[in-house]
């Protein structure tokens, strides 16, 4: 039975890769449409900046304490109960996009949480707390480092587990490479592994989870305007840089921006970072 899953899971890969190479091939004239939009972001308009229509994303990695950006579980507990006892409320990313899209301000300050990369504390640590205040959380995974069956590892059935009680799980690439870098190689090698990092893994996460993955967050948070269009061209709603910036709902950018948490801020900066 186990075969025959990964024969059909294998074949379907396989029909979608043949399907899909050729449509990513950018038409240039759409490309440079895209472009013009895209560069937008960078227009510093004069909109209001109030607290109830600036939506931060927090940007969490790891939960074990060891390295700048892995935060002890008591350090995350901390920042969990923080925006519990200010009334900041953690809304789902989906949320966020919304108001983007048809623009209204909040009735309150809202916030958006999200974790890169999928490490095992995503499910020994963060899925009980999540059960405990409730928060709803985006999880970038990138599809290497999600196993089959694995003890100590995310797993495609620990990560369905964690989606039913409020991880949404989303795309971060097949292989967490810079893809700034690889973006400026070789034509052919280019498209070929743009295809891979960016299309095949987001159908590698709609089939095992079964659904569709709208959002991609680039690995280290490297990116360009050929990735913003290859991430457009294979049908991201919107993707995620690490710039810290707040996300202003009047302007509907499509790289949105994050707020990278270190082990070593403070509770003022994290303050600073959510107003
Ligand atoms: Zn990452």
């Amino acid at each position: 039975m186990k075969v025959y899953i990964a024969i059909t899971i294998s074949t379907l890969l396989l029909l979608i890769a043949l399907g899909s190479y050729s449509l990513l091939d950018l038409n240039k004239n759409e490309a440079e449409s895209v472009i013009g939009q895209e560069v937008r972001w960078e227009v510093k308009e004069k909109e209001s900046e109030s607290r109830f229509s600036s939506v931060p994303i927090l940007l969490y990695h790891d939960i074990d304490g060891k390295g700048i950006y892995s935060l002890s579980k008591e350090t995350l507990r901390i920042h969990f109960q923080f925006l519990k006892d200010n009334n900041i409320k953690v809304i789902k990313l989906s949320e966020l996009i919304k108001s983007l899209e048809n623009p209204a301000p909040f009735h309150e300050k809202v916030i958006v949480i999200s974790f890169d990369d999928g490490f095992f504390s995503m499910y020994t640590k963060l899925l009980p707390m999540v059960k405990e205040f409730g928060y709803p959380i985006t999880l970038f995974v990138y599809t290497d480092n999600v196993y089959s069956k694995a003890n100590h590892n995310i797993t495609w059935s620990k990560l369905r587990k964690m989606e039913k009680s409020g991880i949404q799980v989303e795309c971060h690439s097949m292989s967490h490479a810079d893809l700034e870098e690889l973006s400026s190689g070789k034509l052919e090698i280019v498209q070929k592994k743009l295809f891979q990092e960016i299309y095949l893994s987001k159908r590698i996460i709609e089939l095992y989870m079964n659904k569709t993955v709208e959002y991609f967050a680039f690995p280290y948070g490297r990116y360009n305007l050929k990735l913003i269009d290859y991430c457009r061209f294979s049908g991201y709603r919107r993707v995620f840089s690490t710039a810290y910036r707040s996300n202003i709902i009047t302007r509907d950018n499509y790289c949105l921006g994050r707020g990278h948490i270190k082990n070593n801020y403070s509770l003022d900066l994290i303050k600073k970072i959510i107003e």
